[in-house]
């Protein structure tokens, strides 16, 4: 074991080569470039599962640095923190442990689509990252900025496929490993923007990847460029917050971590977050100004579900657009105006912001701007997060065309999982749609690809029912033990023991299935309509572990399941069906273009050609691939079986 070390020393230069003699010292299973929200994931994930993992990126200090909004979590996003958490992930733990406002979106709607969320402070929350990285066992850690992969000859087994086994560093230093994970965000030919300036730059105050993005093109990667941006900052004490309508947080905070009971601070003590609206002002100096304003005119995609103000005015004119105004941390002097992400030039900011009620008297300390980057198609890579073009090198977070936090961690801990998985020449842990929301984002990913920003929502999931975050320990937690090692034993026993209880809990419900009659003449102080959503209060009355009762989580649990028993019986069979499609695999050495055995369209062949899919499920998903081209390729695999 090696002790996570952080060293500024350099490691003895090496001759670039792809001759296999070569001296191939110093030599880690896995390299993990960029210490981001999916680097992170990345690199303790292969720690966890026994690889000796270096982790390189620029600075040390942005280790765990949120580039954009002080918050974790949301729609969608906070079941991909529980599926992190269930797989030992780290943000829903340092989270828990950062958080100054925590609050569960969707509370109106049922369990499955609730959206955990929290206003994190982002000091602590990298200082807390840090500490944790810095102490992960197999884990080391070096500063570096990395221009160029190391490749080797094809394996036999594999002709055709040149195979990574290291990089190179800025300074001409080389380092060798068995796989090697990129997870570079939006620092490959990073360029920001502030009204007509624009300058190369992967994030304000950070050089931008060159050398690394000109050696994926060399490759034959196919790269797309996209555009993101962030709102300006405003000093806190220039806020009039005595005008806006408050937003307290929950009393009590739900965790995002499976291993925690309560957060760090009481709900008392958190911060709350204030209400304002755009108006017809700023609509008119948006609109007035759009000649300075290069990022708007750029024709390259932003965020559809996080835009910047221009493209709001511009898609939704004469309507008030909420912005939120929120703390960046327990002693930040600065305000977050969530949904302001602007690129005008920088004194036309503070005139927009200062005509927003509340803000009239706003200071501006960090301008807003817009990044544009590259990203590589993400169907370039399977399910397991590795590139068809090289093998043993995995892309991972918003490299591969996502925006978020969550997006990056949730591809991060699959990209670190599958990289050690491959040293030790194991089967890939792949996650299913029907499985958890981390396998509907990969295969969105790996069969459709984007041409926008890809954020996660509920709506993209098939099976929310039975996808909820209460119960992403019992979907994930066991087979991340078993298929990929990169689970604890103490939260493997923790999940086979909440396992084991809502089973208990549910048929001991079910063997107390009465008429409501019934019902009132036993227990008459429970008042129930139906012998579904059994309110599991009505377990006190049967002999049954006094434990499971204690456990506030896993009674909320148990009543979510029976809430939904009749649907999630239904969807269990669907999930069946659709399982047996997703194990259908197609042969890997497969040439769609010149097979000659099945009947498909020439569209339907490129396409098949361009995403190679894994299984019958995957290739269904891809547009233009029709049923009637599926029902052929299903003859087809099955007479090859
Ligand atoms: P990052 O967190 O960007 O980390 C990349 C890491 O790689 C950095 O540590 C960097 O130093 C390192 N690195 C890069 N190249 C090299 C190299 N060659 N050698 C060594 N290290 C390298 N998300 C939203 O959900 N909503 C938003 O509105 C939003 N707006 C954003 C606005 C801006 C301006 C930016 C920059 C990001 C925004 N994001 C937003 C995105 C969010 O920050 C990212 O999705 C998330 O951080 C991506 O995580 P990542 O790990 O892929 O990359």
């Amino acid at each position: 074991w090696v002790a996570a070390s952080f060293t500024k020393q350099q490691f003895p230069l090496a001759r670039l080569s792809s001759d296999s003699a070569a001296p191939r010292t110093p030599h880690f299973d896995v390299i993990v470039i960029g210490g981001g929200h999916a680097g992170t994931e990345a690199a303790t994930a292969a720690a966890r599962c026994g690889s000796q993992t270096l982790l390189l990126t620029h600075r040390v200090d942005t280790i765990g640095q949120m580039s954009c909004n002080p918050s974790f979590g949301g729609i969608g996003k906070g079941h991909l923190m529980r599926e992190v958490d269930a797989l030992d992930g780290l943000c829903s733990r340092i989270c828990d442990q950062s958080g100054v406002h925590y609050k569960v979106l969707n509370r109106r709607k049922g369990p499955a689509v609730w959206g955990l969320r929290a206003q994190i402070d982002r000091k602590l929350y990298k200082q807390n990252m840090q500490k944790e990285i810095l102490n992960t066992p197999l884990l080391t850690v070096q500063e570096g900025a990395v221009e160029d992969l190391i490749l080797t000859e094809p394996e036999p087994e594999h002709t055709g496929k040149c195979r990574v086994s290291g990089v190179v560093l800025v300074d001409g230093s080389t380092v060798y490993a068995e796989s090697v994970i990129l997870t570079t965000g939006t620092f490959l030919r990073g360029m920001i923007v502030i009204g007509l300036e624009m300058h190369p730059a992967g994030r304000l105050g950070d050089q931008p990847s060159i050398g690394l993005a000109q050696t994926l093109e060399k490759l034959g990667f196919v790269v797309g460029r996209l555009k993101t941006g962030t709102p300006p900052r405003i000093a806190k004490d220039s806020i009039n917050f005595s005008i806006l309508n408050k937003q307290t947080p929950d009393n009590p905070s739900v965790p995002f971590s499976f291993t925690n009971e309560t957060v760090w601070i009481k709900p008392e003590d958190q911060l709350p977050c204030y209400l304002t609206h755009t108006n017809p002002r700023v609509d008119e100096i948006v609109l007035k100004n759009l000649h300075l304003n290069s990022h708007v005119k750029e024709t390259t995609r932003g965020p559809r579900y996080c835009p910047s103000i221009e493209s709001k005015v511009l898609r939704f004119p004469n309507r008030l657009h909420q912005v939120w105004l929120e703390p960046e941390g327990m002693d930040s002097d600065l305000i977050y105006p969530q949904g302001l992400s602007v690129t005008l030039p920088a004194e036309l900011q503070e005139k927009m912001i200062t005509c927003i009620r509340g803000l009239e008297k706003a200071k501006v300390i960090q301008p807003g701007y817009g990044v544009q980057y590259d990203y590589l198609d993400p169907r370039q890579i399977t399910p397991s997060l590795e590139t068809h073009l090289v093998q043993r090198l995995f892309f991972a977070g918003q490299i591969n065309g996502t925006t978020g936090y969550e997006e990056a961690a949730a591809q991060g801990v699959i990209a670190g999982i599958n990289a050690s998985l491959r040293v030790s020449r194991k089967p890939p842990f792949v996650v299913s749609r029907t499985e958890g929301y981390i396998g509907v984002l990969i295969d969105d990913l790996t069969t459709l690809g984007t041409s926008e920003p890809y954020r996660m929502f509920t709506s993209r999931v098939e099976f929310r029912l039975s996808l909820r975050p209460d119960n992403a320990d019992i979907r994930l937690t066991l087979r991340g033990y078993k298929d990929a090692g990169c689970v604890s034993q103490q939260r493997y026993e923790r999940a086979c023991w909440m396992k084991s209880s809502l089973e208990e809990g549910i048929s001991v419900l079910k063997f107390i299935e009465f008429s409501s009659s019934k019902w009132k003449n036993l227990i008459p102080e429970v008042s129930i309509s139906t012998s579904r959503s059994l309110p599991v209060s009505i377990l006190k009355y049967f002999t049954i572990d006094k434990d499971l009762l204690c456990n506030n989580t896993l009674c909320e649990f148990i009543n979510h399941q029976t809430t939904y028993e009749s649907v999630l019986f239904h969807q269990l069979q669907e999930i069946k069906g659709v399982q047996q499609d997703e194990a259908l695999q197609l042969p890997k050495d497969i040439d769609y273009l010149t097979i000659r055995d099945v009947s498909l369209s020439h569209e339907v062949r490129e396409k098949l050609h361009f995403s190679r899919p894994q299984t019958i499920g995957a290739a269904s998903r891809i547009p233009g691939v029709t049923p009637a081209a599926i029902i052929n390729l299903l003859r087809f695999v099955k007479t090859t079986q």
